[in-house]
């Protein structure tokens, strides 16, 4: 008897029992060797006083089974719940979010009959690490944190999963004529990695248009890989133009463990109904069962499938009256797949994953660091200044207040107050006074701590209220910081 794997299975809330059960059943009508261990999270944990909706026990099983297929989850309203799926990505360090996007056309209506797309979105890090803080009365900031070590895993998954799955290119979305440093650091990562795959084109797009692109013409894309909050974003997007929100599966993938879901929620609107459409967890179940190497279960499901809505079987949200032959429920349209098990699609292409598919993709650990030459050179202070006190006042308070540190520009949201401000009305709320060792920028020499610390203390006995700090560094001479506009 073949062995069988044991996996985490959660059932979710609202549509999401009706769902798993579907999908459990087509498992094991298939004979899927795994080994089922059911775990509690989501709205009644989160509703019995714990405010992350995964309690110890799950944890428990989600460490020793290090597989977990989930059903959507409804976060309560209210302040205090954190999003389970946020806590569990980071936690499990689930550092890639693979969203394969697939047009069902005409069985599903798409205007783009042929998308077959993968999306390969970094998972931990940008805007979405949720580092957030109020300054002052009036601004709030949220900081986006991107290290060389989570592109160069995102970056490298995208390209080894192309290489594995026959893809052609990988495409990758940045802003980075605007963000120089963060997304900056993401399109230098992706040419380095990218020159180590010759067999794979690569190329490059800004993410506006490679959004507009993905609405206008997403046949053209193969891989993508970009940052957590524009993948998010193109996910939706791309989900959208192929019909197909509902039927979509992804993959959270990190080093030690996975989390398989369908991309939509928990639907609450048609809860208990038997008319939700389990096909997304299905397709995630699928993608489960390439992960855990049992690409002949996986093939033989997703064949199943395809027969099943080439035949016209479909659940209410994809039913039309050109396409479908019959309407059924969640529990009818399983009872198809399971009738269909060891068909093939004559319309749609087969399924034929291969072994140890997967196997390798998620090993590329981090690199070893590389240490450059790093000097401290200036440094950025934050004043709250509610009462709008021109900037000419504040650079005449402070400029001569350290022999080492020189004022030299003082900015408001990114653009110069002073000196020689060309701006109208100035926003004087929040003024960021640069003060470095040397005006010019080839010239800086290194300054100390405690340089900075005097600085702080003396612009602190002026009365003015520091907010925030940011320490400028060059790196083996290169600057660390981008220049205010107009510096
Ligand atoms: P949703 O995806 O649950 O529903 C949007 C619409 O699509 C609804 O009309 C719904 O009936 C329909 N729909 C969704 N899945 C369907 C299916 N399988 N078959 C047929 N119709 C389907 O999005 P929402 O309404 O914004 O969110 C509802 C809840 O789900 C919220 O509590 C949200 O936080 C949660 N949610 C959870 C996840 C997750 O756990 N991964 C993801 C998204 C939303």
């Amino acid at each position: 008897m073949a062995i069988k794997t044991p996996i985490s299975v959660a059932y979710g809330d609202g549509i999401g029992p009706e769902i798993m059960q579907a999908t459990m059943r087509i498992l094991e009508a298939a004979n899927a060797p795994i080994e089922p261990e059911v775990i509690e999270v989501g709205e009644k944990v989160y509703l019995q006083g714990n405010s992350s909706g995964i309690p110890d026990e799950a944890w428990n099983t989600l460490k020793r089974t290090k597989v977990l297929l989930k059903s959507p989850i409804t976060t309560p309203q209210g302040g205090g719940y954190k999003s389970l799926n946020v806590t569990m990505r980071k936690t499990l360090g689930l550092f890639a979010n693979v969203r394969p996007c697939v047009s069902y056309y005409p069985y599903v209506p798409t205007k783009f009959p042929k998308i077959d797309l993968v999306i390969v979105r970094e998972n931990e890090e940008d805007l979405y690490a949720g580092i957030e803080h109020r300054q002052s009365d009036e601004v709030y900031q949220c900081i986006k944190l991107i290290t060389r070590p989570g592109c160069e895993q995102i970056i490298h998954y995208a390209f080894e999963y192309a290489r594995k799955f026959n893809r052609k290119k990988v495409t990758c979305l940045s802003k980075d004529n605007i963000m120089k440093m963060t997304d900056g650091l993401f399109h230098r990562v992706f040419n380095e990695i990218a020159a180590e795959y010759p067999d794979i084109q690569h190329d490059h797009l800004i993410v506006d248009i490679g959004t507009a692109l993905i609405a206008s013409c997403p046949e053209k894309f193969d891989v993508i890989v970009t940052l957590n909050l524009y993948g998010d974003i193109i996910s939706d997007v791309a989900a959208q133009v192929a019909g197909s929100v509902g039927l979509a599966g992804s993959a959270n993938i990190g080093n030690q463990m996975a989390m398989f879901e369908a991309i939509h929620g928990s639907a609450p609107d048609i809860a208990g109904k038997d008319i939700a459409n389990p096909s997304g967890l299905l397709n995630a179940a699928v993608q489960m069962l390439v992960h855990i190497n049992q690409p002949n279960v996986a093939t033989l499901i997703e064949n199943a499938w395809l027969t099943t809505l080439e035949d016209g079987i479909h659940t209410a949200d994809i039913y039309s009256k050109e396409y479908s032959k019959e309407k059924v429920g969640t529990k009818g349209f399983a009872d198809a797949v399971i009738k269909r098990l060891g068909k093939k699609p004559t319309h749609f292409k087969p399924a034929n994953y291969q072994a140890d598919v997967e196997t390798n993709i998620q090993c590329y650990g981090v690199r070893p660091a590389v240490v450059s030459k790093k000097v401290l050179v200036g440094v950025d202070i934050i004043i709250d200044n509610p009462k709008d006190v021109p900037a000419e006042e504040i650079a005449a308070k402070i400029a001569k207040v350290s022999n080492t540190l020189q004022l030299i520009v003082i900015t408001s949201r990114g653009l110069k107050i002073w000196p020689n401000s060309t701006i109208d009305a100035p926003y004087l709320r929040h003024c960021c006074c640069r003060f470095q060792s040397a005006k010019d920028t080839k010239a800086l020499k290194a300054v100390s701590q405690n340089d900075i610390i005097q600085l702080q203390s003396a612009i602190n006995a002026l009365g003015l209220d520091i907010i925030k700090t940011e320490n400028l560094y060059t790196f083996d001479g290169e600057l660390g910081f981008t220049l205010a506009q107009g510096q």
